[in-house]
């Protein structure tokens, strides 16, 4: 997937377009998704222009990624799910169904979410 400038992600990340951040650091950007689909659901973006998962992991370089990982335990400890569990997801291509083509990792808590996949 190329990676498109223009997408919303790299509007937000551009300040063109608010959002309520959780957590922010060099390379990482959380904010709360605008269409929530549990009590907490967060979004981690990369800073960089990645479009997918794939992309990420193979062009981004070993400190964004170290950046990354990190930034995943501490939206956990801030959004409180430490302790009940939460699902991350990573939406990507035409069978993951991705609607943005910004990388970005799903946290999903503050209830049970149900089986991973319905069919
Ligand atoms: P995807 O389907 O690509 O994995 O997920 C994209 C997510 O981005 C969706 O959960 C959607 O609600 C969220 N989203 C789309 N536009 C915006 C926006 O402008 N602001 C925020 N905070 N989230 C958005």
């Amino acid at each position: 997937m190329t990676y498109d400038s223009e997408n919303i992600f790299a509007k937000i990340l551009q300040g063109e377009i608010p959002n309520k951040t959780i957590y922010e650091n060099e390379h990482v950007l959380a904010f709360e998704d605008i269409n929530p689909q549990a009590p907490v659901h967060i979004l981690i973006i990369p800073k960089g222009p990645y479009a997918d998962m794939v992309d990420f992991s193979t062009n981004a370089s070993e400190e964004e990624q170290a950046a990354f990982t990190k930034s995943i335990s501490e939206v956990v400890k801030i959004a409180q799910l430490e302790s009940t569990g939460f699902r991350a997801i990573a939406n990507t291509g035409t069978d993951g169904l991705q609607e943005v083509p910004h990388y970005h990792l799903h946290i999903l808590g503050g209830r049970p979410l149900g089986p991973m996949v319905n069919l």
